[in-house]
């Protein structure tokens, strides 16, 4: 019965080619979640896993087809790990608007007096067969870094200008498109949600 639909929980279209890309190679072809008229689930959770599984496990819900979420952010070590869930939201809690402008500069001034600049872009990715599916398959990305002191490089977006990653000697704003994405927290998310989905749903 191919190819297999999969409903991903996101209306991002960046997400979604990058995705597809990767996915095509199995025989699957991801809907998005909106093209079903299907609404964006709560995410009320602390960690990423848990707000990936309930995004994943609304649309499958609504939908009766297999459904794949991901939920993703920067986690600072001198933080205990924040702001993690609430990435997107980051520089809100400092009364500036929400923009990557605003959360690169909120992120700034908080560290300015702390020395431990590790930080980790993380991205998890949980796809299900059905909505109570008991055992849903779980891939981690991660990409460890350092945040810079001031901002670096013009491309990428979020915190790619302040995110240095010590393997290439640059921040990730400085690298070109092509070797970000290679190596970006999705891309290693996606690839291990492959190998997943190859051992214990086609095999
Ligand atoms: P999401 O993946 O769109 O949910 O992103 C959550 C937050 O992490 C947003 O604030 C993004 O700007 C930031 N973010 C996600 N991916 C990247 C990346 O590749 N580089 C830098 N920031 C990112």
């Amino acid at each position: 019965m191919f190819p297999m639909k999969i409903v991903l929980a996101s209306n991002n279209a960046g997400k979604l080619a990058e995705l597809q890309a990767m996915l095509g190679n199995l025989g699957m072809e991801l809907v998005r979640q909106a093209d079903l008229g299907i609404g964006e689930a709560e995410e009320p959770f602390r960690t990423f896993v848990e707000n990936a599984l309930a995004k994943a496990r609304h649309a499958s819900r609504q939908s009766g087809l297999p459904a794949l979420a991901d939920d993703a952010g920067l986690c600072v070590d001198a933080f205990g790990g924040l702001p993690g869930v609430d990435t997107a939201f980051y520089a809100t809690q400092f009364g500036y608007e929400k923009s990557d402008d605003s959360n690169v500069r909120a992120l700034l001034e908080q560290m300015s007096d702390v020395d431990n600049r590790r930080a980790a872009m993380v991205s998890t990715l949980v796809a299900l067969r059905s909505a109570d599916d008991p055992e849903p398959l779980i891939a981690v990305g991660r990409v460890a870094g350092e945040i810079t002191r001031e901002r670096r490089g013009a491309g990428g977006f979020g915190f790619d200008p302040v995110m240095f990653i010590p393997e290439f000697g640059q921040t990730f704003a400085e690298l070109p498109p092509e070797v970000k994405n290679a190596h970006s927290h999705r891309g290693r998310a996606a690839a291990r949600m492959v190998e997943l989905m190859r051992e214990r749903w086609l095999a």
